[in-house]
């Protein structure tokens, strides 16, 4: 299906972008079992890195007025692709993709670029092997002399933007990933937590979100 004009709105920041910066396609894709049809668009920002995959289920019968449910999600090649069990990413995509898909629109906006909350493959391994230490995922980043949480949602909002979701649903545990969306203009009616059951070996992971970074998890 295709993004009318009539459903895009004034992008939310006031940058004008050279190039064509969005390109769309259908992708089906197989989940739990079953063929969905999904569109798919991509999108590039200013810098080469930041581009983003968006997944969008539509029902075509679906009101016009319908909230959109949207999971902005932060690639992780070690939890997305080899379904690592130090980190809740694939189970949360997996969560993600099943709440999308059920409802009449939903949306996961996937943001390679947030790999190990945004400080990159390397230094999230690094950060593992002082894990394996025993620092915490906090401690951790400190020490590799990365920010605890350098992700931006600048071009996640303005995604929503384009794609005329200025209202949403959030899927998300993390209490500031819905602050920084608003913070950017996204109205957010309800932040919908994905629940998922800890591993031995990413407990202690979740602890931590949990108590130092006020995740509802
Ligand atoms: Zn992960």
């Amino acid at each position: 299906m295709k993004v009318t004009d009539g459903m895009k709105s004034g992008a939310l920041k006031s940058v004008e972008l050279d190039l064509d910066w969005s390109v769309q396609t259908v992708l089906p894709i197989e989940f739990n079992g079953r063929e969905v049809m999904l569109e798919a668009h991509a999108y590039q920002g200013e810098a080469p890195e930041e581009q983003a995959l968006v997944l969008i289920h539509r029902d075509p019968e679906a009101p016009a007025d319908v909230l959109p449910v949207v999971r902005v999600h932060s690639g992780c090649v070690t939890g997305d692709i080899f379904h690592s069990l130090r980190c809740d990413c694939y189970q949360q995509l997996q969560e993600a993709l099943r709440h999308i898909t059920e409802v009449p629109l939903g949306v996961i906006i996937y943001v390679p670029y947030h790999e190990g909350r945004g400080i990159g493959l390397f230094k999230k391994i690094q950060a593992y092997a002082l894990q394996d230490q025993g620092l915490d995922t906090v401690e951790a980043n400190i020490e590799v002399g990365a920010p605890i949480d350098s992700r931006d949602y600048d071009l996640a909002a303005r995604i929503l933007a384009d794609l005329g979701m200025n209202e949403i649903k959030l899927l998300s545990n993390n209490p500031a990933k819905e602050q920084a969306l608003k913070a950017l203009g996204v109205r957010v009616a309800d932040r919908v937590p994905i629940v998922i059951s800890p591993n031995p070996h990413n407990q202690r992971y979740l602890d931590t979100k949990r108590r130092r970074m006020a995740h509802k998890i």
